[in-house]
């Protein structure tokens, strides 16, 4: 995958003390192959490199951070910066009905999408009207219809017989007229782009006089979605793109060029073929997400600010010999805590994700772990070997839980021990570097 392989090539500047040009070199060697082959647009590709090496080469390394995470963190931000650095938007007229266009090849997921914008807009309490401007695929309406029903929003269609053109009129004069603030009109697609479909579409157009012209892409299709928008793009002038399947088994390169090569922004992305599997489009998190390391840099960062105190420095001293007992999980929770929700934290760490859901860590619970330990003797606070049958069950009633929740209590205690464990290898090299520098 385009992680992995993102991975290895930082690995190999690991350990080095500067960035110099032959290291970074060496990792665009690997960057510039995982993003081709991850069908990233070639154009791109090399621009993209030269912009990081720029950037890269000679560039002082925050004190905070080794070479590696430096390169990690400038390949992240123009990773985030090539998909349009900052979410975009939908468009809100200024006179309603804001009129929204779904267009793009048959398949790419339009009327799936249509509704689940509806959805979307519905929970910032907006009134989406859906418009059935496809009446050449069979059951279209149809599919729009059911999509309406099960998110309780108005539909609007006049059958297969009337033009997509005279629909979405009568539609817009719809909307007016019952005061919903959204037209989103689902329209036909074909299996290829043909010039009747592109001057249908215009004619569409010139009639809605849309706010936005969402092409859906499936991103699964990697090169050609972005082919297809470009061509939608030359012919319609699209406002935004609509990008789909994300939850398959896609290689990223759609969304990394298409923002780049039609300069059109990502604003949707569709994860899923529930109707609640549609979000704005987050570069950052995409960025993230294709360089499959967690927000690292972030947790980083925040370690440095929130950790650095006389308590911690002597927690990971007795932690680096190897003692972790339940008093120093308690004051670890504390100090955990000044750094913010623990759900954050703990999905800032690479592979935390699954221990996140294990753990199932709020602050509710912590109260109720505190009175756990505070249910111990010493010894057995220093020795966790100790707490046997007999035992847990007295610190259960001691501490009004169940024998369940001890138990459950001092596997989460292991699997914390294991990432402190990490965590303290990764501030200690912070601490490392700032003495150096
Ligand atoms: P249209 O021809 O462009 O209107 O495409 P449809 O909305 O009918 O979708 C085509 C197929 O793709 C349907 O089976 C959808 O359920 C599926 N689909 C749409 N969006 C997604 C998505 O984000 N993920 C997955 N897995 N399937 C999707
Ligand atoms: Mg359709």
């Amino acid at each position: 995958s385009l992680a992995s392989r993102l991975q290895g090539a930082f690995d190999k500047l690991r350990g080095r003390g500067k960035i110099d040009e032959t290291a970074v070199n060496e990792a665009m060697r690997e960057v510039r192959l995982a993003l081709l082959e991850a069908d990233v647009n070639f154009k791109v590709v090399k621009e993209f490199i030269a912009r990081v090496k720029e950037r890269a080469v000679g560039q002082e390394v925050l004190k905070s951070l080794t070479p590696g995470q430096m390169v990690i963190k400038i390949v992240n931000e123009e990773l985030t910066a090539l998909m349009g650095g900052d979410v975009a938007k939908i468009a809100v007229a200024n006179r309603p009905p804001t009129v929204v266009m779904m267009v793009g090849l048959q398949g790419a997921g339009k009327t799936t999408s249509t509704g689940k914008l509806a959805k979307h807009l519905q929970k910032q309490n907006r009134k989406p009207l859906l418009v059935a401007a496809d009446i050449y695929r069979p059951a279209a309406i149809k599919q729009l219809q059911v999509l309406g029903e099960q998110i309780k929003a108005p539909v609007f269609s006049l059958g297969d017989q009337v033009s997509p053109v005279e629909i979405a009129r009568q539609a817009i004069e719809h909307a007016k007229e019952n005061h919903l603030d959204y037209v989103l009109i689902d329209t036909a697609g074909r299996l290829h782009i043909d010039e009747a479909l592109m001057e249908e579409l215009r004619q569409v157009r010139e009639v809605a006089k849309p706010d936005e012209i969402l092409l859906v892409v499936d991103a699964m299709t990697g090169q050609d979605a972005v082919n297809v928008a470009e061509s939608f793009n030359q012919q319609l002038e699209l406002t935004g793109v609509v990008l789909t399947k994300l939850d398959g088994d896609t290689r990223g390169g759609a969304a990394l060029s298409v923002k780049a090569v039609t300069g059109k922004p990502i604003k949707f992305a569709a994860m899923g073929e529930k109707l609640d599997a549609l979000e704005p489009f987050h570069p950052d998190r995409m960025a993230s997400r294709i360089l499959g390391m967690g927000d690292v840099l972030s947790l980083i960062e925040k370690a440095q600010e929130a950790v650095d105190t006389e308590k911690a420095k002597q927690m990971e001293r007795q932690m680096r010999q190897g003692e972790f007992t339940f008093d120093m999980f308690l004051d670890s929770m504390q100090q955990m805590r000044n750094l913010g929700p623990l759900e954050d934290i703990l999905g800032m760490l690479p592979g935390m994700n699954k221990l996140k859901g294990n753990m199932k860590v709020d602050e509710k619970q912590i109260g109720r772990v505190e009175a756990i330990v505070k249910s111990m003797t010493k010894a057995e606070r220093a020795n966790p070997d100790l707490l046997n049958a007999s035992r847990r069950k007295r610190i259960a009633a001691g501490s009004g839980t169940s024998i369940q929740e001890v138990n459950r209590f001092i596997k989460q205690f292991e699997d914390m021990k294991k990432m402190m464990k990490q965590f303290t290898g990764m501030t200690d090299k912070i601490k490392k570097k700032q003495k150096k520098g």
